[in-house]
């Protein structure tokens, strides 16, 4: 099994905290007396997370009868959960510190359960079922888990690589008195068919299009102001100034990646000829 969080495996972490509560409990000596069986569980859930078919598996019947037991070893609270939360974010180079790595809009305010507890009560605390993620997202998240071809729906951070090809574009044009901004999918670039429908669904699935968008109207601004306060007079100006804008959005994607929703709107906005003749219009210059 997985070594994990201090060089434990997550079945040893879920049977810590069983001897962290009190003995005498119904909980305890009921969840003591199905430890092997969670301990097998553990294991099947590995295995499944491993060959990226986590969406197939099936909640264990042979513990359906502790359910309650189960569930009631989850708290946002608790220790283990509090270790985990810590690890993961020093650990997954795919998360940033406290950011929702579902959406990377909100902080990752919550603890959110890859398979629900609900319908999985048995892996209510097992680390690798648990990721931390924002209310918002988790308020999207359904108990139905895939689609009605078997397709799971969203992406996993600990087995799915997320790619560094573009995939996620924003598009400008002109509105009445302004300019709008809309986010779209594409894949132009070649991204896994697969792994690209995956995204499709996950964006689906947590609004993302349209999350994107309302954050977009505020920082459409924040790109107005920065050309505003760069001391443009000429078209070359504005050039050099969306240049810089470039290669800032170069380096900060080394950080979130190319299709991080702020680094995707500030690279087609500086090289979009829309937004240039809108700002050019702002600045009262002409092309
Ligand atoms: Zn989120």
């Amino acid at each position: 099994m997985k070594r994990y969080a201090g060089e434990k495996t997550p079945y040893e972490l879920f049977s810590e905290a069983v001897d962290r509560k009190d003995k005498n409990s119904a909980d305890t000596i009921a969840l003591n007396a199905n430890k092997h069986k969670v301990e097998i569980a553990y294991r099947y859930y590995e295995r499944t997370m491993d060959s990226q078919k986590l969406g197939s598996l099936t909640p264990s019947r042979v513990l359906s009868s502790v359910k309650e037991h189960l569930l009631g070893m989850y708290s946002s609270r608790c220790k283990l959960v509090k270790d985990f939360r810590n690890w993961h974010f020093n650990n997954n180079p795919q998360t940033y510190y406290n950011v929702c790595p579902y959406c990377t809009i909100n902080s990752a305010n919550t603890t959110e359960h890859i398979l629900p507890k609900e319908v999985y009560p048995e892996y209510a605390v097992n680390v690798l079922n648990l990721i931390p993620a924002c209310s918002e997202c988790n308020s999207f998240k359904l108990y139905d888990i895939v689609d009605q071809n078997g397709e799971i729906f969203t992406i996993n951070f600990y087995t799915d690589t997320l790619p560094d090809i573009r995939y996620l574009f924003a598009r400008i044009t002109h509105i009445e008195g302004g300019v709008q901004l809309e986010y779209y999918l594409e894949n132009r670039n070649g991204v896994d068919a697969n792994l690209y429908a995956l995204i499709e669904r996950h964006f689906k699935r947590f609004h993302l299009i349209d999350r994107y968008y309302a954050k977009a109207v505020q920082e459409l601004s924040n790109i107005k102001n920065y050309f505003k306060s760069e001391d443009i007079s000429s078209e070359d100006d504005y050039d050099r100034a969306a240049n810089k804008l470039i290669r800032k959005t170069d380096e900060d994607s080394i950080e979130y990646g190319r299709n991080h929703w702020r680094i995707v709107m500030y690279y087609d906005a500086a090289t979009s000829p829309v937004f240039k003749s809108y700002m050019m219009a702002q600045l009262h210059l002409r092309p």
